[in-house]
């Protein structure tokens, strides 16, 4: 099998994006379907290495089938197997690391469970969920796709259609996080946009609330930024942008810091659980970040490149304080920055 994944432009995706299915050894596909069936047959004809660009990650639960399905799909997946069901819940835990597809057994002990809790839960709803069922058994397969399973392989295996399902819901898979990056990130830097950064704060908040934590917000804005469009052009304002940014992106090192454009030439960042002192340290951090990158601006006030005025705020969330205090204050705080000269944290 071969799955051929083209990284999707979405100006010439549609003529760009395709899947291109072979056998194992260019032979048809019920050539290869004998092969996988004769014990040792794949061991004398190593599949060939396929090179993709982003290789699929698959997550399968142990059984009697995993050696022919890892036979399958290993050469152009990356494919972990678990022992359990159960085990597939620790898998998926943290966001990072998680995969594309999961491949569930229904027969398997809490095999359907896994798949219910998989799509009940919105931090791995969004991961495609297969399901083995057993072909005499069509209820089974209805059941499945009640739990929400996104589509289903019955046994006994037509290679040929477990690979066209699976490579459908990688396809899927890729259109979903697509159509999720456009949906959450600032085109032009990279970075949460403002609509991921309202969520953000949002969900933050009464996290913060929940556990008792402080949240701080850090706001910034980049200085005399109308001027170096006006001395230097858009596009080189739109390069200082992205440079500015990935300074900013480097300081923030938590998993759970979001760095977002919050507008314009200004950016925030939302730092869980951190008081006022750790806010102004990470404010402090980024200010000396933006003037290591050393751009040049011939400034109106004297000064000679690129840099940034800082705004920060903390605040212990309680049940009758909105978040919307914390931007209040970090916008504050930034007005005061400004004021006092620019280039500098408040
Ligand atoms: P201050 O130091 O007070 O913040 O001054 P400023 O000039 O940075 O602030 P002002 O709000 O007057 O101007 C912001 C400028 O940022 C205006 C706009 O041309 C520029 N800008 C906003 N978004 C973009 C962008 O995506 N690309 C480029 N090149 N410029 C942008
Ligand atoms: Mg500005
Ligand atoms: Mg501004």
């Amino acid at each position: 099998m071969r799955i051929k994944l083209v990284e999707h432009n979405p100006l010439r995706m549609k003529a760009e994006a395709y899947l291109a299915r072979t056998s194992p050894h260019g032979a048809p596909p019920h050539a290869a379907l004998r092969m996988l069936r004769t014990p040792g047959a794949l061991a004398a004809h190593p599949p060939k290495r396929i090179d993709l660009p982003d290789r699929p990650r698959i997550l399968a639960v142990a059984n009697e089938s995993t050696p022919l399905l890892a036979r399958l799909l290993a050469q152009a997946c990356q494919l972990q197997i678990v022992p359990s069901a159960a085990r597939v819940l620790d898998s998926v835990r943290d966001p990072d690391q998680q995969p594309d597809l999961i491949l569930l057994d229904a027969r398997a002990q809490a095999g359907l469970a896994v798949c219910r809790q998989l799509k009940a839960d919105e931090t791995t709803r969004s991961i495609q969920v297969v399901v083995i069922t057993d072909g005499d058994d069509p209820a089974e397969e209805a059941r499945a796709l009640k739990l929400g399973a996104d589509e289903c392989i019955t046994r006994p295996f037509r290679l040929d259609v477990v690979e066209a399902r699976i490579e459908n819901q990688i396809r899927l898979k890729r259109k979903h996080d697509q159509l999720d990056r456009h949906a959450n990130q600032d085109s032009l830097t990279g970075v949460a946009n403002r609509r991921c950064f309202d969520l953000t704060l949002d969900a933050e908040w009464r996290r913060a609330l929940r556990d008792g934590q402080p949240l701080a917000l850090v706001m910034v804005d980049v200085d005399c930024f109308k001027q170096f469009n006006d001395l230097y052009g858009h596009r080189e304002g739109d390069h200082c942008l992205r440079r500015v940014v990935k300074a900013l992106s480097q300081v923030l090192t938590r998993p759970g810091d979001l760095l977002a454009r919050y507008g314009g030439e200004e950016f925030a960042a939302i730092l869980p659980a951190t008081d006022l002192e750790g806010a102004c340290m990470i404010g402090e951090r980024l200010r000396q970040a933006v003037m290591e990158l050393n751009i040049p601006q011939r400034r109106p006030d004297g000064a000679d490149r690129v840099s940034i005025s800082v705004g920060c705020a903390a605040a212990h969330p309680s049940a009758n304080l909105g978040c919307y205090s914390l931007l209040q204050t970090a916008d504050d705080k930034l007005y005061q920055a400004k004021h006092s000269g620019r280039n500098c944290v408040r």
